[in-house]
């Protein structure tokens, strides 16, 4: 009998992409032996409202280009493409329905964004859905009594490497002309200085 194939999901605003993403999804693959890993940028996140947040084609490009030095990895562009608000659960059946319906999908998520779980919306079938890697995160705690009850069967806790990095100090450190050197893959890096993302407006003197 044909082996199932495994698909891991990593979901996220990816405002820039970080080394925290890419070390998370490659421990979870390769802990897991998962077939692949689609790290999947959210066209309107329903969670944030950030005025700071790049154009969608941006992030995609981002998540493309980090994710190319992984033969496990690719980027998806469901969310991006998907008019509207994005859910969690209209994703991985629609992943589910391009990889094959037997496909078995295993949805990684950080400390923080696993306890909002109940939070999210069309949450009935995740659990019959995917199996959630939640992954340790610094600065959040991760125990099973911080994750809603209806989902403490489908879910697992990893602890991987700890790396305090975030996207939103990625951006503030931008905006104050700090470097981003290593926290972000030079690809990443050389991206966003080309195209003057999230820095600081020079203002014209009248
Ligand atoms: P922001 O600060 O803008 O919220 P972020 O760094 O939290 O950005 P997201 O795109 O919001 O990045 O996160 C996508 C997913 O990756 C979430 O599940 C989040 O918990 C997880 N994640 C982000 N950074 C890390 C990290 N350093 N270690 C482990 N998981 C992380
Ligand atoms: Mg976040």
């Amino acid at each position: 009998m044909r082996k199932k194939t495994t698909l891991g999901i990593m979901g996220g605003t990816f405002n820039p992409i970080h080394h925290g993403h890419l070390v998370a999804a490659e421990v979870i693959r390769d802990e897991f032996g998962l077939d692949r890993v689609l790290f999947v940028p959210s066209g309107k996140p329903p969670h944030k409202y950030d005025n700071e947040i790049a154009l969608p084609e941006h992030r995609w490009m981002m998540t493309v280009l980090a994710t190319d030095s992984n033969a496990y990895f690719s980027a998806s562009s469901v969310e991006i493409k998907r008019k509207g608000q994005s859910y969690t659960r209209d994703t991985i059946i629609e992943l589910k329905k391009s990889c094959g319906e037997t496909t078995k999908c295993y949805f990684i998520t950080g400390a923080d964004a696993i306890a909002e779980i109940s939070t999210w919306h069309k949450t009935e079938d995740l659990s019959r859905l995917a199996t959630f890697m939640a992954v340790s995160r610094p600065g959040y705690k991760l125990t099973i009594d911080k994750i809603d009850p209806r989902f403490r069967n489908c879910t697992h806790l990893i602890e991987i490497p700890a790396l305090a990095i975030s996207s939103t100090d990625i951006r503030k450190r931008l905006r104050e002309g700090k470097t981003i050197k290593y926290l972000v893959p030079e690809v990443v890096e050389k991206y966003i200085y080309k195209n003057h993302l999230y820095q600081a407006k020079t203002t014209k003197a009248a």
